[in-house]
């Protein structure tokens, strides 16, 4: 890539998408048109075809999605699946029409079997159910995928797809009902320590296992894949460890420096048991992350102290 290609990042000012611009703006890229919602609405196709017609990007990131934790998911299967497919949908082929160079769409671990082995390699991918409480946005991402492949084959498109893990940092989503269970986490211990509470209420058993990645993490490995990797084949990106929620909400509550009880709300569900990524396929073309998740809970603290507890 050049340090003046035009790269559009669809969803810049979300969780990934703005950490993509902090990665790419800190590489030394420069030109990167930014449409917030209110500016571009991705949903609507002939907006975005016009967007692509004049602006004329040499690269695209798929960042933008309607994401949110295991109940927004749970509740709202409708929202996740079809808000999904439309925008990226009318990105990937608005991208096509406008011969765009490279695309990289955003999937996610959630596309693999709730049964799959761990950790889970790229071939898993449609090798069994889903886990139903999120479905819905797997469909979503899984057709995705499939729809860059098959640009790929028929156009010989250069659409590459990357399966991020759970992720976190600056700009999460700290909404206890949408949110994801790190950023839950952090804002529920932060909560308990501010009102002097006692206990801290986790959802479900404490056991399922999950890896978290560091969104600055994700951002390098997505423009390492950017220069390295042009092939329609999935590819994982993680850190290649997991931990139990119970060790996750006690690391939190270490680092929020809250000394109370946990709490367990078994009405909560759990969940896939489990969700590792195999990493090999990346480390093999030498990418290695390097937030340790201690250090990044505490970083991702200090940004919410900042930016949303005031
Ligand atoms: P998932 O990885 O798709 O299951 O999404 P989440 O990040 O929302 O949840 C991961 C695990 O954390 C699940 O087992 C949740 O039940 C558990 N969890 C524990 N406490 C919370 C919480 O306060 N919020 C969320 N979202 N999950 C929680």
């Amino acid at each position: 890539m050049d340090k003046s290609d035009k790269i559009f990042v669809a969803g810049y000012r979300g969780l990934v998408g703005s950490a993509l611009v902090r990665g790419l703006e800190h590489g030394g890229f420069h030109n990167l048109p930014k449409r917030d919602r209110s500016q571009l609405d991705l949903a609507d196709e002939r907006a975005v075809q016009n967007f692509f017609a004049q602006e004329k990007p040499a690269i695209v990131i798929f960042a933008a999605a309607k994401v949110g934790g295991i109940k927004a998911n749970n509740d709202y299967p409708v929202e996740f699946l079809l808000d999904n497919l439309r925008i990226q949908n009318n990105v990937i082929y608005a991208a096509h029409k406008a011969g765009v160079r490279k695309l990289l769409f955003m999937g996610s671990s959630c596309i693999y079997p709730k049964f799959a082995p761990q950790p889970i390699p790229e071939t898993a991918l449609l090798s069994g159910p889903l886990e139903p409480t999120n479905e819905a946005y797997a469909i979503a991402k899984i057709a995705g995928i499939k729809l860059c492949q098959a640009y790929a084959r028929e156009y010989g498109a250069t659409f590459i797809s990357v399966m991020p893990t759970n992720l976190y940092g600056p700009n999460d989503n700290f909404d206890l009902e949408t949110s994801h269970v790190l950023a839950a986490l952090l804002r529920k211990a932060h909560d308990a320590k501010s009102r002097n509470a006692r206990e801290l209420v986790v959802w479900g058993s404490g056991t399922p296992r999950r890896e978290f990645l560091h969104v600055d993490d994700l951002a390098s490995a997505c423009l390492f894949l950017l220069e390295k990797y042009d092939s329609p084949e999935i590819i994982n990106v993680g850190c290649g460890e997991d931990i139990s929620i119970r060790e996750l909400a006690e690391l939190i509550c270490d680092v929020v420096g809250f000394d109370g009880e946990l709490a367990w709300d078994a009405t909560k569900p759990d969940g896939t048991p489990r969700k590792l990524l195999d990493i090999t396929k990346l480390r093999a073309l030498g990418w290695q992350p390097t937030i340790p998740l201690r250090e990044g809970i505490a970083q991702t603290y200090e940004w919410f102290l900042k930016n949303v507890a005031r």
